[in-house]
């Protein structure tokens, strides 16, 4: 097949559009509309220092790239941000690839662990807690989300970021979707919507460029620039329903191009709607007892990990944390 816009040969086929597309044109699309949604929702204005959470993974390394090329043109400062959990044989290859791409694109580098700002790595708080997999209440994924949250706001405001991206992409955000709607959490859906918005003073605004991307797209792109990325999955993650709803939508989108853009519209249309009526405006929110960060109530879910984890430890005469 050959290329919608010239005479090459085509290396993708947008389903959703009906359009081939050969490199320099597949390129093209992918740079010009991750450029547009920055634009359109003014996610980046001029002068700003943005952090970009970067894993290592092909959506936080592809938008670290995205982000170094629109410095070429766009006057902004860029640093990234690498979260360590601290999971043995995971995380330390993944750290490494973060590190050579933001030494390639000459953007200043920095990590940040559990151990050194929580008190203990991911695999030390499965050691204490206990897990999913050995029929424990509370699994790993549920400490590493409200941990890494808290550790990535706590490190943006470090390096003094006036926003934070994330690599979150189209699969991702309509998964999201979805997934709040089957479980009826309408009230999380008025978190994040299309352009930030300031929640909290404590709280550095959160920008996802990529959500109009789809996964296929990322992945590619990656291929094509030969963009190292690191491809493995979290040996905790264990997440079945978002599996489930991940294999749905792909399905939908393979009988019905198009799908996923239309949810996407759909949740946009509806976000302002649901942020009006439930979202927390910077008075109701109270600052939490120990650490600052914002919380609807007196002790932030971080700390109340935190403190669970120590006390168990101490039962368990396992000492992780120097105090
Ligand atoms: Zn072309
Ligand atoms: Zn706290």
């Amino acid at each position: 097949m050959k290329c919608s816009k010239c005479n090459r040969e085509a290396v993708y086929h947008a389903r959703y559009s009906g359009r081939y597309y050969c490199k320099k044109h597949f390129n093209e699309l992918v740079e010009k509309r991750f450029k547009e949604t920055v634009k359109r929702y003014r996610l980046i204005e001029k002068g700003e220092r943005i952090a970009v959470g970067v894993s290592g993974g092909k959506d936080s390394v592809v938008l670290m790239h995205l982000l170094a090329k629109l410095l070429e043109r766009f006057p902004f400062e860029l640093v990234a941000i690498t979260i360590d959990e601290g999971i043995a044989g995971y995380r330390p290859p993944s750290i490494e690839v973060a590190r050579r791409n933001a030494k390639k694109l000459g953007v200043e580098h920095r990590i940040y662990s559990f151990k050194e700002y929580i008190g203990f790595t991911l695999d030390e708080t499965v050691e204490v807690m206990g897990s999913f997999e050995r029929g424990e209440r509370v699994g790993a994924c549920s400490y590493c989300g409200v941990w890494r949250r808290w550790l990535l706001n706590y490190a943006a405001r470090d390096v003094e970021a006036d926003k934070l991206a994330v690599g979150h992409n189209l699969d991702d955000e309509v998964q999201m979707f979805l997934m709040n709607l089957l479980r009826g959490d309408v009230a999380r859906l008025g978190r994040t919507g299309p352009y930030y918005e300031e929640v909290h003073p404590e709280l550095v605004p959160r920008i996802k460029p990529l959500r109009e991307t789809p996964e296929k797209e990322i992945v590619l792109y990656a291929v094509l620039n030969g963009i190292e990325v690191d491809l493995s999955e979290c040996p905790y993650a264990v997440e079945a329903f978002r599996a489930e709803i991940r294999d749905w939508i792909n399905e939908m989108e393979e009988e019905h191009p198009g799908t996923k853009y239309q949810l996407l519209r759909s949740y946009d249309k509806l976000f302002p709607l649901i942020a009006r009526t439930y979202t927390k405006k910077t008075g109701e929110l109270n600052r939490c007892k120990i650490c600052g960060q914002p919380t609807t109530g007196e002790i932030c879910k971080a700390c109340q990990f935190r403190l669970q984890v120590e006390k168990k430890a101490r039962e368990m005469g396992l000492t992780f944390r120097v105090e």
